[in-house]
Order: C-alpha cells, then sequence, then structure tokens
C-alpha cells in the first residue's frame, strides 16, 4: 500500500524539537544513505508533471533536494533565502508564525517573467513557508507550475491551502 516506504525508513523521528511536544521529522538520516537519497529524488523527478525551467529551493533543506533534482531536470536553481542573505537587490516576503513573523528573499532579476517554476522543499506542515514563496515568485513574474515535498504533515493543511492557491502538489511520504 505504501510505494514509499522504503524511503520512510530513513526518515527519523525526533520527539520534543525544536520544543516540547513537537515531533520533529528529520532527514539527515536519509541524506547519509546514498541509495535513499538517489532514490528520493528519482521519485520526485518522476512526480515532475511538464516543462519546468528553474527550481526555486527553500533555505535550508529544501536546497539539497531541489538542487539534486534540478541537476536531474537539468534546468537551473533559483534561491529563496532568509532575508539578508543574498547579495543583490532582492524583493521579499512576510510571513506568519506561531510567534511573530519571518521573512525571505529572491534575488529580484532571478527569473524571467514566464518562467515555468517547481518549488522544492523537504516538508510543508501548515503550509506558510512555501506560500510566501509562491507570492514571491508571483511577484517576480514566474508561473509557480508545481510545489515538490519529501514529507507531507497533512493533519496541519498545508498542502491543501497550496493546491487553493492553484498550485499542483506532490509529496511522497506522508
Ligand atoms: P510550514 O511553513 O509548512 O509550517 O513549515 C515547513 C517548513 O518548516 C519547511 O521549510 C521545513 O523544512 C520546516 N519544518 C517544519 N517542521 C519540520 C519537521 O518536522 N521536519 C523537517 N525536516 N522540517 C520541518
Amino acid at each position: 500500500r505504501d510505494a514509499n516506504a522504503d524511503l520512510r525508513a530513513h526518515i527519523r523521528t525526533i520527539p520534543d524539537f525544536p520544543k516540547p511536544g513537537i515531533q520533529f521529522r528529520d532527514i539527515t538520516t536519509l541524506l547519509l544513505n546514498g541509495a535513499a537519497f538517489a532514490l528520493t529524488i528519482d521519485r520526485m523527478a518522476e512526480q515532475v508533471d511538464g516543462e519546468v525551467d528553474l527550481v526555486a529551493v527553500l533555505e535550508a533543506r529544501g536546497f539539497l533536494f531541489g538542487a539534486a533534482l534540478a541537476v536531474k531536470l537539468g534546468v537551473g536553481v533559483l534561491l529563496v533565502r532568509k532575508d539578508g542573505k543574498l547579495p543583490g537587490a532582492t524583493i521579499a516576503e512576510d510571513y506568519a508564525l506561531e510567534y511573530g513573523s519571518d521573512r525571505i528573499a529572491i534575488h529580484a532579476d532571478a527569473c524571467a517573467p514566464g518562467a515555468r517554476v517547481l518549488l522544492v522543499d523537504d516538508l510543508i506542515a501548515t503550509g506558510g513557508t512555501a506560500r510566501a514563496a509562491v507570492r514571491l515568485l508571483r511577484k517576480a513574474g514566474a508561473d509557480v507550475v508545481q510545489a515538490a515535498f519529501v514529507i507531507d504533515l497533512p493533519e496541519l493543511g498545508g498542502a491543501d491551502a497550496l493546491r487553493s492557491d492553484g498550485i499542483d502538489v506532490t509529496t511522497l511520504v506522508t
């Protein structure tokens, strides 16, 4: 029934990280296994639907999966970083956290208007991060065609929220 049980077996759950009560899904164990990492990228590539011009990657774990996937697809990588890290002129977007807010940024000239962008991160929870990235990429003129994640936490509703924004969402492990 679970097509990706082999990948799931490499994801470790750390209780009470970063705060009491949080079950943190740790993908560092999957990254340590070359075969499992390669299989993850192969399966993400199989889920890519249609032509993509760029892979947008979310800091920091999204960089790893997104960069590997981009090489496999033969396209470039667009960095979505925490505000203040990129050296050139940027555009930024704020998003709400449980307490307070955060800001992500991209280089203002990172993508051509109409570029078909695939957004990649390791995990989607509430969707706050990914939805802010979609708003930012759209502000830059991108056509965000798909968002791909290794892990979905469906009870937090992020994937559904992203779908309601008009994005095709794919995930491997629930
Ligand atoms: P969201 O914005 O969807 O609530 O949270 C997703 C973001 O937080 C992603 O960038 C993801 O890397 C990080 N994140 C939240 N919870 C976890 C977790 O349990 N494991 C991992 N690996 N990342 C998490």
